[in-house]
């Protein structure tokens, strides 16, 4: 089996990156995208490229995504290096906490969003409570790529998949109180769904309390395969097709 987390951040040391890694080559990830947003999530990317390559066992192969996310907005921030970058992200709107002022928000998604056109990347959207924003700015700019940790209602999620989007689930559709989430998950068709843990947020159920980590993805996509009626085997390799569909060059 072959799973593809689209989206996971790392945050320890080098040791516990390369043990993280390990775990979830053990696990059947195979592959992943390690995703910033700040600065910390940024320099975590970095680290987690180095424990990939120094990972004493088998390591999932290891994608890059590199922005500045919502909480960034309104600061003075660098430009980054996307030598070898797969995708721009994490970037978006989130209205659900009150962070950065909207415009400000707003501002800063458009910025990279345009970047994304620039450098023929794909971007990593983080969408809470801005369905509208978020709708205007990708109608307005022709970026490409994933809308992650998709917790939207199913009208939204049919808006995003006609500007060519592909959408991640992570474990919160285990939850649950999460029957939005799997209503969506269902109606997404089969060559435009992604899966991600988020980790270290959001632990899929039977894990649900602890430190998510990528090798508890495989209880969101045997989940979602349940959800969907098919194998594991048949959900991972499409899941995994569609990952390098958007990421890979
Ligand atoms: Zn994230």
């Amino acid at each position: 089996m072959e799973l593809f987390d689209t989206h996971a951040h790392f945050e320890g040391t080098d040791e516990e990156i390369a043990a993280l890694l390990t775990r979830a080559a053990e696990a059947g990830v195979t592959q992943l995208m390690a995703v910033g947003g700040s600065e910390s999530l940024n320099a975590g990317v970095l680290r987690t490229l180095r424990g990939s390559r120094s990972a004493p066992k088998a390591s999932p192969s290891v994608l890059l995504a590199l922005g500045w996310d919502r909480d960034q907005a309104g600061q003075d921030l660098p430009e980054l290096d996307y030598t070898g970058v797969a995708a721009v992200g994490e970037i978006g709107l989130d209205y659900y906490y009150e962070g950065a002022p909207r415009k400000a928000q707003m501002d800063l998604f458009a910025r990279q969003l345009e970047l994304s056109c620039k450098l023929d990347l794909p971007v990593v959207i983080h969408t809470r409570e801005a369905d509208d924003d978020t709708l205007g700015l990708l109608r307005e700019i022709p970026a490409r790529g994933i809308i992650h940790c998709f917790t939207g209602a199913p009208k939204f999620c049919g808006q995003l998949l006609d500007l060519g989007f592909y959408v991640s689930i992570s474990g919160i559709v285990t939850f649950r109180a999460a029957d939005n989430v799997r209503e969506s998950a269902r109606y997404i068709p089969d060559d435009r769904l992604l899966i991600e843990t988020d980790s270290p947020f959001l632990a899929p159920v039977p894990k649900r309390g602890n430190p998510n980590e990528p090798s508890f993805l495989v209880h969101t996509a045997r989940f979602l395969a349940d959800l969907r009626q098919m194998p594991l085997e048949t959900f991972a390799a499409l899941t995994t097709a569609n990952a390098r569909a958007v990421l890979v060059k």
